[in-house]
């Protein structure tokens, strides 16, 4: 067993880390005033080969491992979360239709996209189908003409900015089973947003409702085959619940590294903050915490790399795990600043915002406990 990074993964992480010192972390505060990332910075990391990560090499992607991406989220986490999850969920989409979409598809809606001049969403979530996404309702009905679609989508990353949707719709009965995934075009007659979401975190990438009104799409814009949609959906979040840990992780390590340079300036009782014990005991614990999460996180992502049976059992604990574990330490990290913590100028309160998200979607941690215990008791036989 080697626990070390191989120079190549550590050459990806550097790459990463300071493309994102220098192209996000600057600007990171104004794009989260503006409430938008600039799609030149797409451009940017599309050219940089980051727009199709674990994309294979035949279709144009970098054709890199699940533990090798973990490293780029995490790195460009330390510059900005909200961008990097941003990403995140454009990777995933991309890998889905590398692994299921028809060559048509590949060639007309993947390429543009894994060099970023396009940007993909994900749409599973709906107002009424959050947790419990295979009772989902918006309906694909197939026509002569392609597939007709009507309903809605909830909370959907980069709605209304993005240009292509991959859409998880109803195409059979009720139930998993009845779900195809279909791939929607902006500008496609009947696809229109709701308004601009104003959330707690991630606040320079939109969140939007997404509506089809007789939004109909060619047959060729379905993805693999009907009623498969559902499987397509859960193997994208297996993926994407450790990039979005991956986010957790590299933002509370960004917290940790200025809480550290800071309590060797701040004084109080005419000493350095660091020197207190009680505080010591406090860092110790956030290092311990965040050094088991990236345990727990690479060995995920080796499993699901390696496709060993118990991959999505390993992605959803230690997506429980790492989520938490990072929100915690960015939250102690905002306490060990004292009131400066507080203050937008520091940096600590953006982090904290950005990472709480990462508990509740691509599958809420309590969701991740039911996967995890239905998969433990199953074993159990
Ligand atoms: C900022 C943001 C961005 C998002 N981006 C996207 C996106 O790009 N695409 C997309 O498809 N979705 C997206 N989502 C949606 C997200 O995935 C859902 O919010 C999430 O899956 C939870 O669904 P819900 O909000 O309907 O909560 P609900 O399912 O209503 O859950 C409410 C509470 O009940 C709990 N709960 C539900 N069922 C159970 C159960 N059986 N046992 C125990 N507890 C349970 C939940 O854990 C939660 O605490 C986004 C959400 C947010 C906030």
């Amino acid at each position: 067993m080697d626990f070390a990074l191989t120079e190549e993964q550590v050459a990806i992480f550097d790459m990463a880390y300071a493309f994102g010192q220098e192209h996000i972390a600057p600007f990171a505060a104004e794009w989260e005033a503006q409430g938008t990332i600039p799609r030149e910075l797409w451009l940017k990391v599309g050219e940089l080969g980051l727009g199709g990560l674990y994309v294979s090499e035949e279709a144009g992607g970098a054709g890199l491992g699940r533990l090798d991406a973990t490293l780029v989220f995490e790195a460009l986490s330390m510059a900005c979360p909200s961008v990097a999850s941003f990403l995140s969920i454009h990777n995933m989409c991309a890998a889905m239709l590398d692994r299921f979409a028809s060559d048509d598809i590949k060639a007309r809606i993947l390429a543009p996209a894994i060099a970023m001049e396009t940007v993909l969403s994900y749409c599973l979530t709906e107002p009424g189908a959050g947790s419990d996404a295979a009772a989902l309702k918006t309906r694909a009905e197939k026509t002569n003409e392609g597939y007709r679609l009507n309903g809605t989508k909830a909370f959907i990353s980069g709605g209304g900015y993005s240009d292509a949707y991959v859409v998880m719709v109803r195409t059979g009965a009720e139930g998993a089973k009845g779900i195809s995934t279909v791939v929607v075009e902006h500008g496609t007659a009947g696809l229109s947003y709701g308004g601009l979401e104003s959330k707690m975190g991630w606040r320079s990438q939109p969140t939007r409702q997404v509506q089809f009104d007789d939004c109909l799409v060619p047959h060729d814009n379905l993805v693999g085959t009907e009623g498969d949609g559902f499987k397509y959906a859960m193997i994208g979040l297996d993926g994407g619940r450790l990039n979005i840990s991956a986010c957790s992780l590299g933002g509370a390590q960004q917290a940790l590294n200025q809480t550290l340079t800071y309590m060797g300036e701040r004084k109080a009782f005419g000493k350095t903050i660091d020197q207190f014990q009680a505080l010591q005991f406090r860092l110790a614990d956030l290092e311990i915490e965040l050094q088991a999460a990236r345990i727990f996180l690479r060995q995920a992502a080796w499993k699901l790399d390696q496709k060993a049976p118990d991959a999505t059992k390993f992605c959803a604990m230690a997506k429980k795990f790492v989520t938490e574990a990072g929100s915690m330490v960015a939250d102690q990290c905002l306490q060990l600043h004292g009131g400066y913590g507080y203050l937008s100028d520091y940096g600590i309160e953006k982090i904290v915002r950005d990472l709480r998200v990462h508990q509740i979607l691509e599958g809420t941690n309590e969701i991740m406990r039911m996967i995890t215990a239905r998969t433990l008791l199953a074993e159990r036989g």
